[in-house]
């Protein structure tokens, strides 16, 4: 174990404490604990320096796995909201950009739209009578 460091994402001097705790990770409205990570933790941001490689895959796994999930559930919604506004997947490539496949990309998970993309598109799902205007714009 090697002298405690600062952070390197907070970047302002907040030492990292040693500890074997468990750890939350969240990505939209998933969330899932992983139990006794040891390693560094930072108290402010929750960066994390893993210590040893069994706390490291374990998070590394838990990750990978809600970030699996939580890519579906993104590509669904993305989906449902497109088709509740009456769009083909080309039309709403033209209308939000990215070009006539980006939402095939989006849907199937390939890639994942801007943030702006997703905010525009729940914005319409809830003000639909102002589809009109953003064609015209
Ligand atoms: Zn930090």
């Amino acid at each position: 174990m090697r002298n405690p460091a600062f952070c390197l994402q907070c970047d302002d001097g907040t030492l990292l404490e040693h500890l074997t705790k468990d750890v939350s990770i969240t990505i939209d409205d998933l969330s899932v604990i992983v139990p006794a990570v040891e390693g560094w933790h930072c108290p402010v941001c929750g960066e994390i320096e893993f210590t040893e490689r069994e706390s490291s895959q374990r998070y590394s796994e838990a990750l990978a796995a809600l970030r699996t999930t939580a890519n579906k559930n993104r590509a669904e919604s993305l989906r449902a909201m497109r088709k509740k506004l009456g769009l083909r997947q080309a039309d709403a490539g033209k209308l939000f950009g990215g070009g006539v496949s980006a939402f095939s990309d989006y849907e199937r998970g390939k890639t994942q739209p801007h943030k702006s993309t997703v905010l525009l598109l729940k914005l319409l799902n809830k003000h639909p009578e102002l589809l009109d205007e953003v064609r015209a714009a």
